[in-house]
């Protein structure tokens, strides 16, 4: 579980609660309200993704640690696809609607979810943004989660499929470290790509570890910035609506 959210992003990790500071709580009574709230969620998800599915949407949950590049991916994303493919854009920070000033004017349309406590997205926030920034036409729908490599994992939006992106200034080992996302991630995209030189990270090891937690994972190498990479993204993204 987590201890800042108590999202209950992994219920077979009861030591965690030994450590707790919370003595109010009994360890079932705990585990039995993350089951509540992950049930909640799991029912409003499949209300997302019936919802969407309808209307023809494919829909992306964008998962990474903070500072990865979610955003300005999105920016370049939008600006290269140029409207040629309808987008819709859902973000997700703590505080601020600085991503959504970001993103606007790009021909997608915009919401910003302020999450104020939780470390996640949840479906009822989804559910609550849909309707607003989905019309006929749209085809793709990112929904960029809050900066966090665990607790976004945990919790369904209804989404198509999560895609994880990792940083080079990150390391090398995140699949390894945080394998839950990049088990389950439909692509994972390696972002800042311009910097792996500069910074010495090592491809082979990252693409190792990654195979590791997901053999035959579909990779991605990008640099937004540089702008190499991303015709493999876009034709990617071309595919899923074709
Ligand atoms: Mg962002």
């Amino acid at each position: 579980m987590c201890e800042s959210c108590g999202c209950g992003t992994a219920n077979e990790h009861h030591h965690h609660h030994e450590h707790s500071h919370d003595h109010k709580h009994s360890h079932t009574k705990t585990v039995t309200l993350e089951q509540k709230v992950l049930a909640q969620n799991d029912a409003l998800a499949e209300q997302n993704r019936a919802w969407l599915a309808e209307k023809g949407v494919v829909a992306i949950n964008l998962i990474s640690a903070p500072g990865s590049g979610k955003t300005y991916l999105l920016e370049k994303t939008l600006e290269a696809l140029d409207g040629k493919i309808k987008c819709a854009v859902i973000t997700g920070d703590q505080q601020t609607d600085r991503d959504a000033q970001r993103l606007k004017g790009k021909g997608a349309k915009i919401h910003q979810i302020e999450t104020i406590s939780a470390c996640h997205l949840d479906a009822h926030q989804i559910w609550h943004a849909l309707a607003e920034v989905i019309d006929d036409e749209t085809r793709l729908l990112f929904i960029e989660n809050v900066g966090n490599m665990v607790c976004p994992t945990a919790f369904d939006l209804g989404e198509s499929f999560k895609v994880a992106l990792l940083s080079t200034p990150e390391g090398e080992d995140k699949p390894i470290k945080y394998p839950v996302l990049f088990a389950t991630a439909k692509a994972i995209v390696l972002t800042k790509m311009d910097l792996a030189e500069p910074l010495g990270w090592n491809l082979s090891a990252c693409r190792k570890y990654i195979q590791q937690v997901q053999p035959g994972a579909n990779v991605i190498e990008l640099s937004a910035k540089s702008g190499d990479g991303m015709d493999a993204w876009l034709n990617y993204l071309t595919q899923l609506v074709q």
